[in-house]
Order: C-alpha cells, then structure tokens, then sequence
C-alpha cells in the first residue's frame, strides 16, 4: 500500500516491493494495452471475427459464422485446458477451485477426477494472462460449446481445434487483417488518456531516460504512437520526441533472455540494417537483447524500471531474470476497487458468520470431548451410578446433534454469501485477484513479479519521480498479534 493523502484508490500506485524511484534512472513502456489502451468490445469483437473467417476459409463449418463473441464471459487470470476444452480458475495453491467446459460448469466431483485428485502442474496449461488472449480464448470456448451441441460437425480433437485457432491467429497478425483494421480507424480501438503526455514529460523532467520496448513491428507502432501522442502537449509535436530510445519488435519475452542483435530500422525503405554502437534518439531500432541493451546504454537491472500489461510476456522475465524493477499495469483494477468497496459490508458479514463458526466448532469438540468421556464412565461405572450419566449422555446427544444442524446450515449460508458477493464482481468467475478468500493464482503471480502496479500509466504523474515506495510490513502468520 502506498499513502498517499486524498489520492482516489483507482489512482494509486500499489507497492509490492519497496522502490526508491529516485534511483531509477531508465523508465521503459510496453505499447498495446500500457500506453495504448484497447477498447476492449470493438477490439476483441474485430479480432474474434477475422479469427472466425480464418476458420472458414479453411474448410471449418459455414454454421460458426454464427457464433456470436460475448465480450463478458471472461477474465484474465484464467488457465486453459486445451486438450480437455476446459477453463479453470486456480487458488495460489494450485487448487482449481472452478471450471467451464464451454459454458457448462464442471462439478466439483469431475473437478477433482480432472485437476486436483493429483498435483497440479500450471505448466501444462496455457495462461490466459494478456487481453490479446481474451478473444482468442473466448473463440475456442465458442467452438467448443458448439462442438458439444452438434456432435460430429468437426471432426477434430478439442486440443487439434486449439492449434488451429493459434495458427489462424498468426496467420491475421501476418497478412495484418487485425491491425488494418485498427489503423483505418484507431479512435473505434485504442483509448487516447490525455494525461499521457504530461506523465511521460515529467518523468523527462526529473532527468529520467524514457524508452519504448514493444513487440509491435515499426509500421503499426508508428500510427499507434501518432494517434496517442502526435500534436497532444504543446512540449512536443510528434509522438518520437518524448523518447531517449525506441524498440520495436522485440520478441518479448525471448528479449529479456535471448542473444539477438538489435537492427536498425532505415525508415525510407522500411528495411532492417544490423546495429552495433550506442543508441541513438530519433532512429528506430528492431529486435535486440536486454543484455546488450544493458551494455550498450551502461545501466544496471535495478536502475531501470519497465512498465508493462503482460505478466508473463513484460513481467515475469523481465524481473525474473534480470532484475529490472517492474510496474505492472492492470486495466481492471479500477473496477475491482469499485467493487471491493461496494461489497465491503458484504465481506464483513462473511467474516462475522466465519468467527460464528469457528466459536460453534469449539462448542462441538467441547461437547464431542464431553460425550466420549461420558460413555467411558459408564463402561467403567459401577451400577449405582450409571442411571444419572445415561440421562445426562441424551442431553449431552441432543445437544451435540443440534448444534451439528447449525453448523451444516451456517456453512451453507456462508458459502451463499461467498458466491453471491463473487458474482457481483464477475457473474462467472468472481474476483480477479481472489478465488473466494483465497488469492489467485493472477494475483500471487503478480506479487511474486510486480514490484508496483496500478491501473494506468498516467497514474504515474500523481507521484514525484524521486517517491520512495515502501512495501507494507510482511507478516507470517505466526507474527501476527
Ligand atoms: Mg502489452
């Protein structure tokens, strides 16, 4: 947590580990969906339907032409089961605690023949971490669910339909039949934040060298930085001036751990020529290697600090194995706190009955330690005095067998009560970060690899460039009061 006086939540820069921004002296940005905001409906509609056409044209069923993309089904955070046609949502346990086929859930007793009757191995699925992937998935869940209702349509694996969607993906990104679209009309796609400009100029200010490290290639980043930052502060009018060094196409995460040179990119004829020496502003460079990014700009893993939206792409290499301090920027983090607040009295409900609970299970292991003592004196008792300790063994039973009945249904309500506050954040999948009380596997992932995150980046601009963000006090459970 960071405090920071009379600054609204969905503002605020949250700290997992403590930062001294004033050390920080590289601050390098994603593109698509850090500094480029998608709007999420038109975007994954538009990629869900070139997706669709790929299908057909290779010979799939006309009928999928039908299939309609439902932009609120998912979220981020979940694992795919491709083999199977399944989602899951995990526990920071690696407990799968819920799952759709399609868009019918599993019961709990085919959740655990599934996932959790053995250890779980995350690996073996793919992470539905970045909001390219949202549409992509939502896709596979169509088809799936429409596999399901007409059997024999397809005549293909769950898992064998996955890898042609994922080929079908690359093929849109490779003829451009996604990103022509969005460059025809970037206002229907991408959200223009009007504090970006004056977020990243003070970062300038405070003598910090800004550079841009996306995976898009130049043509396409080129439109997308003109529509965000051309002509929107009067400081600079092309969007290339804000930046000490650009990086396009730099194959995130093989970036962060590979061995591949950086190219310059000549502009007049959109070729690539191999570079070599220091960077310089103004040109575009292609590819590369964090390594060689490091030497060639003489700063070490902890004094740069990379904001990115990818956990896994931006994130987990990034700070895994070079120790670049990272921002993780999470678009639904102002939603989620809306909610939390909303159902804040909700949750203290939940916590009231759960102590109500845990008072009742002492009661029984009371009255459970009362009665088997009980019976043991009566084995043993001498006859005279047997008849009082039947009696009071009755009472003792009725007593336990009624408090047993509460329990039941106290559990009941208190699972109601979970659910009923889950839906209210996501009417399938409940809270991002959590999976009923429990963090999520998203959310001990980005405590694991996000040093601070927030919802935007110009969030950025509420705070001075020198602010030391300190971690909250981690407690174990056996330190707390
Ligand atoms: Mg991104």
């Amino acid at each position: 947590m960071t405090y920071k006086p009379g600054l609204p939540k969905e503002h605020r820069i949250y700290v997992n580990r403590s930062l001294n921004f004033g050390s920080i002296k590289l601050v390098g940005f994603d593109m698509d969906h850090t500094l480029a905001p998608y709007k999420k409906e038109t975007f994954e509609n538009l990629a869900f339907r070139k997706t669709l056409e790929k299908f057909i044209e290779a010979g799939y069923p006309q009928a999928l032409l039908q299939l309609e993309f439902k932009p609120n089904f998912l979220i981020r955070g979940l694992l795919v089961d491709h083999k199977n046609g399944n989602l899951l949502k995990v526990d920071g346990h690696k407990y799968v605690k819920k799952a759709y086929h399609g868009y019918r859930e599993l019961t709990k007793e085919e959740r655990y023949e599934l996932y959790n009757k053995r250890s779980f191995r995350a690996q073996d699925f793919l992470s539905l971490d970045s909001f390219f992937a949202l549409s992509e998935v939502q896709l596979f869940v169509e088809i799936v669910d429409f596999m399901n209702r007409n059997p024999n349509q397809i005549q293909k694996t769950f898992l064998e339909v996955y890898q042609d969607l994922r080929w079908f993906i690359d093929l849109c990104h490779r003829d451009g039949s996604i990103k022509n679209e969005v460059l025809k009309d970037p206002g229907t796609y991408i959200i223009r934040d009007k504090h970006l400009p004056t977020t990243l100029l003070r970062l300038r200010d405070a003598e910090k060298f800004l550079f841009l490290l996306t995976n898009s290639r130049y043509d396409y980043t080129n439109e997308i930085m003109s529509f965000i930052l051309n002509d929107a502060h009067e400081a600079f009018s092309h969007w290339k001036e804000y930046w000490d060094m650009m990086i396009v196409g730099a194959g995130k995460p093989t970036f962060f751990s590979g061995t591949q040179p950086f190219f310059e990119v000549v502009e007049a004829s959109n070729l690539l020529k191999i570079h070599e020496g220091p960077f310089h502003p103004n040109r575009i460079y292609h590819g590369g290697n964090a390594t060689l990014f490091e030497k060639l700009t003489g700063y070490r893993g902890d004094e740069i600090l990379y904001v990115g939206d990818h956990i896994y792409g931006d994130i987990i290499h990034s700070k895994g194995s070079l120790n670049w301090r990272t921002l993780v920027v999470i678009e639904e983090l102002e939603e989620e706190i809306a909610k939390l607040a909303k159902y804040s009295d909700a949750l203290e409900e939940i916590y009231r009955q759960i102590a109500e609970k845990e008072k009742l299970d002492e009661d029984l292991q009371r009255l459970r330690s009362k009665l088997a003592a009980n019976k043991r004196h009566r084995l043993h008792a001498d006859k005279v005095s047997k008849e009082p300790e039947a009696i009071d063994a009755e009472r003792l039973q009725h007593e336990f067998d009624a408090k047993i009945t509460l329990l039941k249904n106290l559990e009941i309500h208190i699972k109601a009560l979970t659910a009923q506050r889950e839906a209210g954040f996501h009417p399938v999948w409940g809270e991002l970060m959590k999976v009923g009380l429990e963090r999520s596997r998203f959310a001990n992932q980005l405590d694991s690899y996000g040093c601070l995150y927030t919802s935007r980046v110009s969030n950025m601009r509420f705070y001075s460039p020198y602010k030391r963000f300190l971690a909250a006090k981690e407690q174990l459970p056996h330190e707390e009061a």
